[in-house]
């Protein structure tokens, strides 16, 4: 079995940027957000068993699921988010093992934002979270997007909190600081982590 280092932190906390890092030393990324579009693409099960269960009124002209449709409609529902939640679940996570299995780098480095909220803790060897204050995610987000304050903040306020992320990390990556010194940081997690891969 391959050797898996979950990467998470909080919205705008810096993982794509360290994701990236990664990668440049020969890693391979799994992204989450990725994999869990993929569940859903024309032709998937996923995507059969939700026009199966809301109609073909969630697709958009093109057979793409259509988003905002399926979000207006769960957004009243808790047992329809349930019923959501209980097909894409098993099929990201099967999806993201699958991918790891196919992986040739020497460890793999899966990107969730949602690492612990969503219990996938479990399913990697060693936990790494990127680490800024809520006033830096907030400043970086309105920097990088065009969404009000009240947004991001709402947003912050369903992540699971600073402390408990850092309370629950097996590695943590400061990033309070420069982009620049990311580099450094990353490099001696590679080497940690493919000395914990041989293992
Ligand atoms: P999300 O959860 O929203 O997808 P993320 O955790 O992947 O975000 P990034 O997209 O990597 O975070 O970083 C958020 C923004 O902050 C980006 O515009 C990125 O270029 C910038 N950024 C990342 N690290 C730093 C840093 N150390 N200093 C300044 N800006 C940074």
């Amino acid at each position: 079995a391959k050797f898996i280092v979950g990467l998470t932190g909080g919205i705008g906390s810096g993982k794509t940027t360290v994701a990236t890092l990664f990668s440049e030393q020969g890693i391979e990324l799994i992204d989450a957000d990725i994999v869990a579009r993929q569940v859903v693409e024309p032709g998937s099960l996923g995507l059969q068993q939700i026009t199966h269960h809301f109609g073909t009124g969630v697709l958009t002209a093109q057979g793409t699921l259509n988003r905002e449709k399926l979000r207006n409609i769960i957004f009243n529902s808790p047992s329809e988010l349930e019923w959501l939640n209980q097909l894409l679940h098993p099929l990201i996570r099967t999806k993201m093992l699958k991918d790891v299995e196919n992986a040739n780098s020497p460890y793999v480095l899966m990107v969730v934002p949602l690492l612990f909220e969503n219990g996938l803790d479990s399913l990697v060897n060693r936990t790494l979270v990127v680490d800024i204050s809520p006033e830096n995610q907030r400043k970086r987000v309105l920097a990088r997007d065009n969404s009000s304050p009240e947004v991001i903040d709402s947003i912050i306020a369903t992540q699971m909190g600073r402390q408990e992320k850092l309370s629950k990390a097996d590695d943590v990556i400061d990033n309070q600081g420069q982009i620049s010194a990311l580099e450094q940081k990353v490099f001696a997690l590679h080497q940690k982590y493919l000395h914990l891969s041989k293992i």
